[in-house]
């Protein structure tokens, strides 16, 4: 043992250091927040409750049923279930997700090419049943008008969830026969 550590051993010198400390923060003000009275604004971006995004021109979900989502998910909570439409196109007649198996990993956002199913930022919600957090298509549009009305949902796929389907340009089609040989 050195002579300077014999001489903090006898003074209590860590101990008097860290009574400092603790009388200092006596007077400092305290970062604890009052919830709920006192809420922090989410982080943008932040993934909280799921939804399913309503299309403003046909103000139906933009979802076409392709399934990527449900094969991408690892809690295998998403359940899709379609049909087909008169005119050959698949109908979404149901699709559900269950909350509680949720994990918030995103992946079903960033599989879908269509930007059509989202983590919003709302994070306060409780239930007393498993029933209430299984959340069927309408509640899931529901939760889009509620917390990604406006822009808000445009600038969150812009800003957060690129690229998508839509970022990319349709090939030409070509009139057969006009074909050149590169
Ligand atoms: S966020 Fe992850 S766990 Fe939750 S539904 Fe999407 S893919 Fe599944
Ligand atoms: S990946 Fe997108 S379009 Fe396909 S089923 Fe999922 S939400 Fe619908």
């Amino acid at each position: 043992m050195t002579v300077n550590e014999a001489i903090k051993k006898v003074l209590f010198i860590e101990i008097i250091k860290g009574l400092a400390l603790t009388l200092k923060h006596f007077f400092t003000p305290a970062v604890t927040r009052q919830y709920p009275l006192e809420k922090r604004e989410p982080f943008p971006g932040s993934r909280g409750l799921n939804a399913l995004v309503r299309d403003p021109q046909t103000g139906k979900e933009k979802c076409v049923g392709c399934g990527l989502c449900a094969a991408m998910c690892p809690s295998q909570c998403i359940h899709i279930y379609t049909s087909e439409g008169d005119d050959h196109k698949k109908i979404v007649d149901r699709y559900e997700i269950e909350v509680l198996r949720c994990v918030f990993c995103g992946l079903c956002v960033e599989a879908c090419p269509f930007g059509a199913v989202a983590l919003t930022e709302h994070y306060e919600y409780s239930g007393f049943t498993r029933e209430e957090f299984y959340y069927t298509k309408e509640r899931l549009l529901d939760n889009w008008d509620r917390y990604m009305a406006g822009d808000k949902g445009r600038i969150y796929f812009e800003k957060f969830w690129g690229p998508k389907a839509s970022d990319f340009g349709m090939p030409v089609k070509v009139p057969s026969g006009q074909e050149t040989k590169q």
